[in-house]
């Protein structure tokens, strides 16, 4: 006897998939052997006893996540509605790093949420005063010390399916086990299966955290990806390059050195902050060889 049922891929290896349904957790394979699923999907199954089933269909995505990996990109996650950068004053964090991070969460329509942990560091100070910028870009910026408490960030949790990103040694890990007290628990229970025999790390996991709010942790997840932004889309990711867009004497302006490009005459008269026009050129130039 076969049943079909509704549930959401909580993790991904590969061809297998593992997907919950009502509570219970099935090992699952995609007919077609798909890999074209992600973390976070939510699909159909049809049953095949108590621990199997199949992947039938894959049910519309309200959001995608790639990662960087070398050349390629992979899928990471779907349905993401939240993305917490993690940053930290110490080690130092990529400002590079962060910036890319925000492009990629403006492509994908994915509101941020800039995490500064270790903020009982000293070097807090510093690190404060150097991410202000992304206030005044409209970006949110949550200081916490995922040493003392989560509990500033718990409800901004809530509704979302939240991916953690961070650079290592920024606390994401020391940040995820504080959010999810039986992380290790899970993370057995979750992923182990997947992962038996072969020493290579489970892509992306889901954690429950209740009925409508859900963080998706990567641990090799170093980057997103860029490469499903268009050049034309780039200056659209800056929303402080918003209001220029249009203004160039060329209609097609790249904004990286053409005569009268508005961007860089606001960048010359101080208007614009010339780190993150650097960044807009540098992904601009990487996105236009490919
Ligand atoms: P990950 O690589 O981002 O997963 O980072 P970890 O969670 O492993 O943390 C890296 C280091 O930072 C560890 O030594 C943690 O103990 C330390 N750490 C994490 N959160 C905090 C914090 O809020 N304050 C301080 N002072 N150290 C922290
Ligand atoms: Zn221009």
């Amino acid at each position: 006897m076969t049943q079909t049922a509704e549930g959401q891929i909580v993790a991904s290896h590969g061809r297998s998939f593992r997907v919950l349904v009502d509570q219970q957790i099935y090992e699952c394979t995609t007919r077609g052997k798909r890999t074209d699923l992600a973390c976070g999907d939510k699909v159909t199954v049809r049953i095949s006893n108590q621990q199997q089933a199949v992947i039938e269909q894959v049910l519309p995505r309200q959001s995608l996540l790639y990662r960087a990996d070398d050349w390629r990109e992979k899928l990471i996650a779907a349905n993401v509605s939240q993305v917490v950068i993690v940053v930290a004053p110490f080690p130092s964090f990529s400002e590079e790093f962060l910036g890319r991070c925000l492009v990629a969460c403006e492509a994908t329509d994915i509101q941020p949420l800039i995490v500064l942990n270790k903020c009982d560091l000293p070097e807090a100070e510093t690190a404060k005063a150097q991410l202000a910028l992304y206030e005044t870009l409209g970006y949110r910026l949550l200081p916490l010390s995922a040493k003392q408490s989560v509990a500033s960030l718990q409800p901004l949790l809530t509704g979302h399916t939240t991916v953690l990103i961070g650079q290592s040694g920024m606390g994401k890990s020391t940040l995820i086990n504080a959010l999810l007290p039986a992380a290790q628990a899970r993370t057995g229970d979750i992923s182990l299966a997947l992962d038996s025999g072969k020493h290579t790390t489970t892509h992306a996991t889901l954690y429950p955290l209740d009925a409508e709010s859900a963080i998706i942790d990567s641990p090799g997840m170093q980057e997103f990806g860029l490469t499903h932004v268009s050049g034309d889309q780039l200056a659209h990711c800056f929303p402080e390059l918003r209001p220029y867009i249009g203004e160039c004497r060329f209609a097609n302006c790249r904004h990286l050195s053409e005569p009268n490009c508005a961007i860089s005459q606001a960048l010359a008269t101080g208007t614009l902050t010339e780190r993150r026009v650097m960044l807009y050129r540098k992904l601009r130039q990487l996105i236009d060889k490919k």
